[in-house]
């Protein structure tokens, strides 16, 4: 059987200086580039890396909401990258995405009933009834109140509106969700309980999650298997206790040692990656990390290295990956 997702040398550039506001600015950038992964039927891959790594990007493309520029994503199979948009609508309802920000994927003037039921409207699913009566289904699932399906997303908390546009993005059965930064915006006790929730579901849906994330803290919690991404590339894809436990990319290591962790003592602080992430206009060439990489040696100035494999599970582009042992 065909993996549910299968993503093969997917690139995503925009070209800047095609008129609007960047008209003086020129170049291309590279936000997303030949990206390989699959996802499993019931598998939650992590997608890792920090703003302007890609993973948005990256994300919108695997849905088609963003059309890739070069490469393939195939659902079950089927190759969504060559079909035309009319072709493509009923996978659309098979791929949903929640964002980070739930407001900004809401109108505000409709009601939470509407919100959760427009997918299915905007489908032609199920007559005004089945709609009303899935919207009070979901509510139930997300330990919201029914009664709140005649409020206005605003009257809602932030968690309690990221639980409605979960809600509305499971209204249409997906068999998979995007879920970018889901948890972002809410504080820490909230994250723990959208995190649980969606863990929940998705063994009692059977649901498969790509969960793009900075906080390679979240992602270890929910994904079994994380692909980190640098600068639009996956520079590490491995089972997530393995990548946790001992990462092999210099990258990978210091995104671990800038968590937060209870047994760290001050004096074997290690220096989070130096500087601030260059731009994807003018990738740095050979290894784009080796401006920030505390390894870097000459080489990784002048040629790439290829996502290899180090071990039967676990991938990694680096000229020089961290030892096993040492990492752990
Ligand atoms: Fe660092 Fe070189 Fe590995 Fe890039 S290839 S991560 S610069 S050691
Ligand atoms: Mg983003």
């Amino acid at each position: 059987m065909s993996p549910l997702l299968d993503v093969e040398d997917l690139s995503v550039r925009f070209n800047l200086g095609e008129g609007g506001l960047l008209r003086k600015t020129r170049g291309t950038i590279h936000a997303v580039s030949d990206v390989s992964l699959h996802l499993e039927r019931g598998e939650c891959l992590g997608l890792v890396g920090e703003s302007g790594s890609g993973k948005s990007t990256l994300g919108r493309a695997i849905l088609q909401m963003t059309r890739p520029s070069d490469g393939r994503v195939y659902l079950d199979g089927h190759e969504l990258t060559k079909l035309p948009e009319r072709q493509l609508r009923p996978y659309r309802r098979r791929m949903q995405m929640v964002f980070q920000d739930p407001m900004d994927a809401m109108n505000p003037r409709m009601t939470v009933e509407q919100v959760i039921v427009e997918p299915l409207r905007l489908q032609g699913i199920g007559d005004r009834r089945d709609r009303r009566a899935r919207a009070a289904e979901l509510m139930e699932t997300m330990g919201l109140p029914v009664s709140g399906l005649q409020r206005y997303p605003g009257q809602f908390s932030g968690g309690q509106r990221q639980r409605i546009a979960i809600a509305r993005a499971l209204a249409p059965q997906p068999d998979l969700l995007v879920l970018d930064e889901p948890t972002s915006g809410l504080d820490v006790s909230m994250q723990a309980r959208i995190l649980n929730l969606l863990a929940d579901i998705r063994q009692s849906l059977g649901l498969s999650y790509v969960f793009i994330s900075h906080d390679l803290g979240a992602v270890g919690y929910l994904a079994q298997r994380i692909a980190v991404l640098y600068l639009g590339r996956v520079v590490e894809l491995a089972p997530a206790r393995t990548l946790l436990a001992a990462p092999r990319h210099p990258y990978t290591a210091s995104l671990l040692e800038a968590l937060p962790r209870l047994d760290r003592k001050a004096e074997d602080d290690y220096a989070p990656a130096r500087g601030e992430p260059p731009s994807p206009v003018n990738p740095p060439s050979g290894c784009a990390f080796h401006p920030r990489c505390p390894a870097a040696q000459a080489v990784c100035a002048n040629e790439r290295p290829a996502l290899s494999a180090a071990g039967s599970t676990h991938r990694v582009a680096c000229h020089f990956p961290l030892a096993q042992e040492s990492a752990a």
